[in-house]
């Protein structure tokens, strides 16, 4: 009864410690990437605002003209990049099914990280294409490793997929490394899809964008609210690519969403538009978070990335090479991480730690796998 492409679609495996962790009142939940912060009162209050005044209708698919030039302004601001077609999505994950949709037909490929964010893989394989994994070289920055993107690379390979800052390795590429997979890219005839829902929340410098490091590369960027602003549940976020590219990504939104909540898009403009200071805040959480974390760990003797934007801490550990010590130290300690394989096969041996949550929590989940190793 179930279409193969839907049955094919592996469910998440951080989804799978979060429902054994729900059933556990006193579980300490590092396993989403979720801000703790509540969503900044201007922008409940647009929303609320928009709601009254009787902005409750259908709205055009692109997104509502205000929203669209409040993102026009914001890639000027923070992003350096001056020119593009925007279309309003429901948040990332929306702006990629668009893009997936618009460039892959079944049997096509689409090459993604390994480690990477699972969603890379399963939008993909729902719509019968083919991720690919490709490795990333740590010593460089976690670029890709070319030499095994060529070995990935076929007449069907449609796109590749990048994503800075990094979920779950919170690495941050240098526009000069964009570049380079920028040209890569270009000479494969592959499409970029540049996914940087973590723009704002770099934790050392500012992240370049894609598309302004690489122009005249065709790409399509992906941004999110759902994290800058801690709007994860309001569902807002927007591509930003060529006139061509763009009209496939409304043609896909026509007809599978009509368009984004109206309401929700009023308040995106006051969180676009309005004080930056509430981003910087949280920014400035997260750097202290990380920081306590990667103190922790080391006191600890527990091996982790720096991560240089994003709020993850990956820890290695090597007896992590599937879900089972996740479930364990849910079970024995009441810390839920997610598990490393959840990210593709090179996230074998590690686990992920989410640093939205107190640095008590943080330092705790630490502690208990510290104390799970040594058993
Ligand atoms: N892209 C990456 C790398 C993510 O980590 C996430 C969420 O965790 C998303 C996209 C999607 O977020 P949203 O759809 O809430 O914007």
């Amino acid at each position: 009864m179930i279409a193969p492409e839907v049955a094919n679609t592996a469910a998440s495996g951080i989804r799978a410690v979060a429902n054994a962790a729900w059933a556990r009142p006193d579980a300490n939940h590092l396993e989403f990437g979720e801000p703790d912060f509540d969503t900044p009162a201007h922008i409940v209050e647009a929303a609320d605002r928009a709601a009254r005044d009787g902005h409750t209708r259908y709205g055009p698919s692109v997104g509502l003209p205000a929203l669209r030039d409040a993102v026009t302004v914001k890639l000027a601001r923070d992003n350096a990049l001056n020119s593009g077609q925007v279309v309003v999505t429901a948040g990332g994950v929306g702006a990629l099914f668009a893009t997936y949709r618009t460039l892959l037909s079944p049997g096509d490929e689409i090459l993604v990280p390994d480690p990477g964010w699972p969603n890379f893989g399963t939008i993909a394989t729902l719509l019968g294409a083919v991720p690919r994994g490709y490795r990333l070289v740590e010593k460089d920055n976690h670029t890709p490793d070319y030499d095994h993107l060529a070995t990935l690379t076929s007449p069907r390979t449609k796109a590749i997929v990048t994503n800075s800052p990094s979920n779950p390795v919170g690495y941050q590429w240098t526009a000069a490394q964009m570049a380079e997979i920028g040209e890569w890219a270009a000479r494969h005839n592959l499409v970029v899809i540049s996914d940087e829902c973590y723009d704002q929340l770099w934790l050392d410098k500012p992240a370049p964008s894609f598309a302004a490091a690489a122009p005249g590369v065709p790409s399509v960027t992906v941004f999110s609210l759902s994290k800058s602003y801690a709007m994860t549940g309001w569902r807002v976020g927007y591509a930003v690519t060529t006139p061509e590219l763009a009209a496939g990504l409304a043609r896909v939104q026509e007809v599978t969403a009509s368009c984004v909540n109206t309401i929700a898009q009023h308040a995106a403009v006051a969180a676009l538009t309005g004080d930056q200071h509430c981003v910087a805040v949280m920014r400035t959480a997260y750097r202290e978070r990380r920081d306590v974390a990667l103190a922790a760990a080391q006191r600890l003797g527990l091996p982790a990335t720096r991560p240089a934007g994003a709020f993850y801490l990956w820890l290695t550990v090597p007896g992590a090479q599937d879900d089972g010590f996740a479930r364990r130290l849910l079970d024995e300690t009441g810390t839920a991480a997610a598990p490393g394989t959840a990210f593709g096969p090179a996230g074998a041996g590690h686990l992920r730690l989410s640093l939205a949550a107190a640095t008590d929590n943080v330092v705790r989940g630490l502690t208990d796998v510290r104390s799970l190793l040594a058993e």
